[in-house]
């Protein structure tokens, strides 16, 4: 790694940590010739499928979305913060297993309602019985904010 400072190609690692959910390492590094001290992160690089919505656009996959949808759906229910991202992980592990470079939304919809069902009934039926896919989720997303900032 190339000192960003000076150049130089000689640095030393001085601290490695791993980021709380373990997908990214932080280094510090500390430059041999100049002295100054700069990081650097490094995490694995995966491509999933693009997703098709139902009026064929895409969109990128987005684990961080699909977290907060689950979220909405999981709302003041029972369920633990781990459980839920095991359960997010799984449906990223379905994707990634599909071997497929495009997914609907609808089969995303589908992973989302069969975790839900198997977290908690009531946020599954939530989800089932109103939204179908991700882009309904997305959309309920959407009305969510939309409300809350009504209401400031
Ligand atoms: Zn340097």
């Amino acid at each position: 790694m190339r000192c960003p400072f000076c150049g130089h190609e000689e640095t030393q690692v001085v601290e490695t940590r791993e980021s709380d959910e373990g997908d990214v390492i932080r280094r510090r590094r500390r430059c041999m010739g100049c002295d100054k001290r700069f990081t650097t992160y490094e995490r694995a690089e995966i491509e999933y499928p693009s997703i098709v919505k139902k009026d064929g656009r895409r969109t990128e996959f987005d684990p961080a979305k699909l977290r907060a949808s689950m979220t909405l759906a999981l709302r003041k229910r029972p369920v633990s913060a781990e459980a839920l991202d095991q359960a997010v992980s799984r449906i990223e592990t379905s994707l990634l297993h599909s071997g497929e470079r495009e997914v609907s939304s609808t089969r995303v919809g589908e992973w989302v309602m069969r975790e839900l069902k198997r977290l908690d009934k009531v946020a599954y039926i939530r989800f089932a019985s109103v939204y179908r896919s991700f882009d309904d989720v997305s959309e309920f997303m959407n009305a969510v904010r939309e409300t809350s900032r009504r209401g400031r």
